[in-house]
């Protein structure tokens, strides 16, 4: 069997977002990988007991998941509530799971301020995206752990074999 694979619980269909709602996506490779037991299904932000729903969350402005994961800057709610420490608290979370099941990858849903890997919003929640990563992401990819946005399955195939 080839090594495991992370895997957002959204992405699986698990309705965990902050809205209530699952972003489920559908392809083979799913199928098969969850049927050789190659996927541990993770929703970060819910294992460091944040709520569904919750108020939408992002990394404040000028800052980056590197800046959050050395101290500087903070994750707001949309009224400016600090969450911060439960940002981080979900990015161990998400690594202590990965490296206990072995995983060697990670497939994220974009654009999440936790697991985005291609793009995140730009801190002032009026929808605007930027490059970036979410703070999971990030300390995944610092521990060696590849990351694939859920618009690279293809790549994750050509990684992680079928
Ligand atoms: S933290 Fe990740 S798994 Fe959880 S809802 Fe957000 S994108 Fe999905």
């Amino acid at each position: 069997m080839g090594a495991k694979i992370l895997v957002s619980a959204c992405l699986m269909g698990h309705a965990v977002r902050y809205d209530g709602q699952a972003k489920p996506v559908v392809h083979p490779a799913l199928d098969r990988w969850r049927a050789a037991g190659r996927l541990v299904t993770i929703c970060p932000e819910m294992s460091a007991g944040m709520p569904v729903p919750r108020l939408p969350a992002e990394i404040e402005p000028g800052r980056s998941a590197a800046d959050i994961l050395s101290g500087k800057g903070h994750v707001r709610e949309s009224n400016g509530g600090d969450v911060t420490g439960e940002f981080l608290q979900a990015a161990r979370n998400a690594l202590a799971l990965a490296i206990e099941t072995g995983c060697a990858y990670a497939l994220l849903i974009d654009g999440s301020p936790s697991c985005g890997s291609g793009y995140v919003y730009d801190g002032s929640f009026s929808g605007r995206r930027q490059r970036g990563e979410g703070v999971t992401a990030a300390l995944l990819k610092a521990n060696g752990i590849q990351v694939f946005s859920d618009r690279q399955i293809e790549e994750l195939v050509a990684a992680a074999g079928r």
